[in-house]
């Protein structure tokens, strides 16, 4: 498990659900704390319209997220793409657009 917007978002925005689910993901060992692991970066665009696209998914779904992350992001679509380009404009803020995270695709991609 690792956070999508690394915990120092918090310098943004102290009121952010940084441990919430909807910027909690599944990331293999390399990625999490391997030689060109994430770390403190900020992932790619493509990467936060994956992670759109996931917690989208788990809502219109019978998931049992899905009532916290409507509570955490908002209970519309376009409230929580705002949720989320928010935490990026105000990532790039802190990290700067040279430092964003891209790995190489292993496997088949869910979202
Ligand atoms: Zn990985």
């Amino acid at each position: 498990m690792d956070h999508f917007f690394p915990h120092d978002l918090r310098k943004c925005d102290a009121d952010k659900p940084i441990n919430g689910v909807a910027n909690l993901v599944l990331a293999c060992i390399d990625c999490n704390r391997g030689v060109n692991g994430k770390f403190a970066k900020l992932p790619s665009l493509p990467l936060l319209e994956r992670l759109h696209a996931r917690n989208e998914y788990l809502i219109t779904s019978h998931h049992p997220l899905r009532e916290t992350l409507i509570v955490q992001t908002g209970n519309s679509t376009e409230k929580r793409q705002k949720f989320l380009q928010d935490a990026y404009n105000c990532s790039i803020t802190h990290y700067g657009i040279h430092q964003k995270w891209q790995p190489a695709q292993q496997g088949i991609a869910t979202f």
